[in-house]
């Protein structure tokens, strides 16, 4: 069957399609704040558990489907979440130095009376979530860059899939379509958790989107031969999202003192997972 459309107009309007719904759901969601706040933390382990959802339903998946071997896809994802624990150290280790006024590289400062003192004297929270503090700091970059590599890999699926054949692109849009709206609903509130005021991270799901646009482009521009960079790159992009999965997700139910019914948030990580598991049977 022959649609009516050509691989340009078809790849960019449903890449539109596919950023554009969530981008809005994400605007809506930022236009009230104060319940945005109120129901973080069960939001922050909702985006924990999509971003585990599509690195094991979707990213993996589809690394195996366009011809990757297992070997490489396990080698891809180790290297992906060894580079998100490296630009972890660096983006945590630098906040927590500079939050206790140390000089940088002096890991030894906690171990000091005097200077667990003055964690306590400069911040109205107790010294030993200093760490907690940093990590989520680094968390806003790290869902920013798994993002725009999952967005990129995204787009070049969906054009891919316009480049092979109409039907194909459409069946690629739904795909990516099902598993966009929790996904990004999910990594909304996980920059929001990392600091981010709402109406900034619905700027960066934005700048996201667009690289889905760029990604979709380019492989409209060079050909199909872009897939098998899209295989290289489908492993990478879940590793990055399985290591900020296990951070959010051990900071989500560690953090005991601000709420006692933490444990109600495990039944969130899987709301997540559950969404993102959904939208790879449905499509
Ligand atoms: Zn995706």
């Amino acid at each position: 069957m022959q649609f009516p459309v050509d691989a340009w107009s078809g790849s960019l309007t449903s890449v539109a399609i596919v950023s554009g719904v969530p981008l809005l759901v994400t605007l809506l969601m930022a236009q009230r704040e104060q319940w945005i706040r109120r129901i973080l933390p069960q939001l922050t382990a909702f985006g924990a558990g999509a971003v585990f959802g599509a690195a094991v339903a979707h990213l993996i998946p589809d690394a195996l489907r366009i011809g990757q071997s297992p070997t490489f896809v396990l080698l891809g994802v180790l290297s992906g979440f060894a580079m998100f624990w490296l630009i972890e150290r660096v983006l945590a280790g630098h906040d927590h130095a500079h939050a206790h006024g140390v000089a940088l590289g002096a890991p030894s400062a906690h171990s000091s009376d005097s200077s667990a003192a003055e964690c306590v004297h400069l911040h109205p929270i107790p010294a030993n979530s200093h760490a907690a503090v940093a990590r989520a700091r680094a968390i806003a970059p790290m869902t920013f860059l798994g993002d725009a590599l999952h967005n990129l890999v995204d787009g070049m699926l969906i054009a891919a899939g316009f480049l092979a054949a109409p039907s194909v692109g459409l069946l690629t849009m739904l795909a990516v379509g099902m598993h966009e709206l929790p996904r990004e609903v999910g990594t909304f509130s996980l920059f929001v958790h990392g600091g981010i005021r709402p109406m900034r991270a619905v700027a960066y799901n934005l700048v996201t989107a667009i690289i889905a646009m760029l990604g979709a482009m380019l492989t409209l521009l060079i050909g199909e031969r872009v897939v098998s960079l899209a295989g290289y790159l489908l492993p990478v992009a879940a590793g990055t999202y399985l290591y900020i999965a296990q951070v959010v997700a051990r900071a989500s139910l560690h953090d005991r003192h601000s709420d006692p019914a933490h444990w109600g948030r495990l039944w969130w990580i899987g709301a997540g997972t559950a969404a993102m598991l959904a939208a790879a049977v449905l499509a």
